[in-house]
């Protein structure tokens, strides 16, 4: 185990202890201003109680006093503003928040079984004095007396257990609701959303990490489409975006034997190469270079077909102390080179 999983563990239970200290204090809150248990409510009044925004606590303060509650499209933009930046969502706060919420049902089964508990005594006691009948001659009276009274608990733990139920499942839609904005915002987090390719803030965190584990035969293939603006300018925005998700599909295709593809920028793509070297990324950007070329797309608001897209190519290899910007200004340099000479075409020329 590294000395970073070591700390985190030990960090663990303190942080689950302060999601669960601040959830106890919002649900109150959130059910003294009848605000819905939605999970945008719990995570604004999670928010909330952190005392971490001081201008979303005067715009719920401001919000409370005027409406005795908060409107729930009050509640979404107050979220949106203050809350969910969707890049800098803070999934592992979402994550203990989710622990936080089990936690709560956890403590809930347990009052629950200690009403079941009580309850069972209640029913020995009364079962004792049945027992007792037969031998002092209860009278007609005192057995309804004892068949009433079980009854009526019965009915209380009943109740208390068809109350938890409903609790139960209420909790477990929004525990389903959390997970999957969860998955969502892991996904925002490192994907694309147009090209489906992995994003920049990836791009930065994978190229971090193979420079300071394994840098050696580190490859990296910047790639560069030739005059898209063109495309914009001829055809629209939205056929546009049709190029770059072909190209995107096109280079993620491509990637095997650990190659991974991350839009780099606009109409920019890189792929990263882990240990490899310059002949072998070469190869490959030059393979994608050719794949590109045949790509085909049709504009139907013109009825013409487009087969005139291609892209430029810089292919650098990480060489001892060079950290990230240095092997990605190479590999820019390259690539400007490339389309200097004349677009459509890898540089170096050879590796
Ligand atoms: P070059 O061959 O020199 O690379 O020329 P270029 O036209 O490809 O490069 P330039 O940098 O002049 O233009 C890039 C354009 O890409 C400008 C910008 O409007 C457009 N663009 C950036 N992101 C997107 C996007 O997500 N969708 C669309 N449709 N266009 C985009
Ligand atoms: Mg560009
Ligand atoms: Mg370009």
């Amino acid at each position: 185990m590294t000395e970073k999983d070591e700390s985190q563990l030990a960090a663990g239970p303190a942080l689950m202890q302060t999601a669960a200290i601040r959830l106890k204090q919002a649900v109150p809150l959130m059910l003294k201003h009848r605000i819905p248990t939605t999970p945008t409510n719990y995570a604004l009044w999670y928010a909330y109680v952190g005392e971490q925004q001081p201008a979303l606590n005067r715009a719920i303060d401001e919000t409370i006093n005027q409406y005795q509650t908060c409107p729930p499209v009050t509640s979404e933009l107050l979220y949106r503003e203050h809350v969910a930046d969707p890049l800098e969502l803070d999934v592992r706060d979402m994550r203990q928040n989710l622990e936080a919420m089990v936690n709560e049902l956890a403590h809930q089964l347990q009052d629950t079984n200690l009403d079941a508990t009580a309850f069972q005594q209640k029913i020995d006691a009364n079962f004792a004095k049945l027992g007792r009948i037969e031998n002092e001659g209860f009278t007609l009276e005192q057995v309804l007396a004892l068949v009433r009274n079980l009854v009526k608990e019965s009915d209380a733990i009943r109740a208390s257990t068809s109350y938890f139920t409903g609790q139960l499942s209420k909790a477990q839609q929004e525990i389903d609701a959390l997970k999957t904005r969860l998955a969502e915002s892991e996904r925002d987090v490192l994907f694309d959303a147009l090209t489906g390719c992995l994003n920049r803030r990836a791009f930065d965190a994978d190229l971090a990490g193979m420079l300071s584990q394994a840098p050696d035969g580190t490859c990296l293939i910047l790639c560069d489409v030739d005059h898209f603006k063109s495309f914009n300018d001829n055809y629209g925005h939205q056929l546009g975006d049709q190029v770059l998700k072909l190209v995107g599909r096109r280079l993620s295709d491509a990637c095997r034997d650990g190659v991974k593809c991350y839009r780099y920028g606009g109409e920019e793509f890189a792929l990263l190469v882990p240990a490899s070297n310059l002949r072998i990324a070469r190869q490959l950007a030059e393979a994608l270079r050719r794949g590109i070329e045949k790509l085909t797309l049709k504009d139907r608001r013109k009825d013409e077909r487009i087969d005139n897209i291609s892209a430029s190519f810089g292919v650098a290899q990480w060489q001892p102390k060079m950290d990230s910007r240095a092997l990605i200004e190479a590999a820019d340099k390259l690539m400007y080179e490339a389309k200097r000479l004349g677009r459509n075409r890898v540089m170096p020329i050879s590796g």
